[in-house]
């Protein structure tokens, strides 16, 4: 049987990978879908893990070739996008699968799998905190920065299209409340 889909999304800063990690070590039959991008690899990431990192080039080659489930280029010039050979490994391994994918990414896993997908919205407490906390992070550059302030603005207005938001305000009350959405919505714990 096909496990089900985990869908957290977010803007950019909210803090949903934080809370993806802290799922996968909880929960036992989480695994992770390793998206494929174009952007620049960081410094401590790691290729097969955080990201499939393809040239420009390749990841269009998938794209003509069907590869994808869906596909985003969520920046100008940065793709990002799930691979259906991705999906079909983690189902064939028996497991649950667990997404961090932008707004447009999860609307459309969520359309293409509605019976067994749960989309969580993860939302910080304001526009500015989520602008100050990008700033901290330390990850990008002020063009980037630029852009993703940008994009975040748009990304907020997508909070209703979702079964759940959660918001990010104390981190380990947020942790709490995303192990019991997606432990009951697994059924476990
Ligand atoms: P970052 O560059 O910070 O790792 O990710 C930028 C944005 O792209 C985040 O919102 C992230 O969740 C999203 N993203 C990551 N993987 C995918 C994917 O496979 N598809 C789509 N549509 N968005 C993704």
């Amino acid at each position: 049987m096909k496990g089900k889909l985990v869908i957290f999304t977010a803007p950019s800063g909210a803090g949903k990978t934080t809370i993806v990690r802290h799922l996968l070590n909880k929960i036992d039959l989480l695994d992770f879908s390793v998206s494929a991008t174009s952007r620049r690899k960081r410094e401590h990431e790691e290729d097969g893990k955080d990201y499939y990192f393809l040239t420009p080039s390749e990841f269009r080659k998938k794209i003509n070739n069907g590869e994808f489930l869906e596909w985003e280029e969520v920046y100008e010039g940065q793709f990002y996008g799930t691979l259906k050979s991705e999906i079909n490994r983690l189902w064939e391994e028996g497991k649950h699968i667990i997404f961090d994918i932008d707004v447009k990414g999860a609307l459309n896993i969520k359309n293409t799998y509605p019976d067994n997908s749960l989309a969580v919205f993860v939302k910080p407490p304001s526009p500015e905190i989520l602008f100050d906390r990008l700033s901290k992070r330390g990850t990008e550059t002020p063009e980037s920065y630029r852009k993703r302030v940008k994009r975040a603005t748009l990304e907020l207005t997508y909070e209703n299209k979702f079964d759940i938001s959660l918001m990010n305000d104390v981190l380990k009350t947020a942790l709490q409340e995303a192990e019991k959405i997606v432990g009951d919505y697994l059924k476990i714990g």
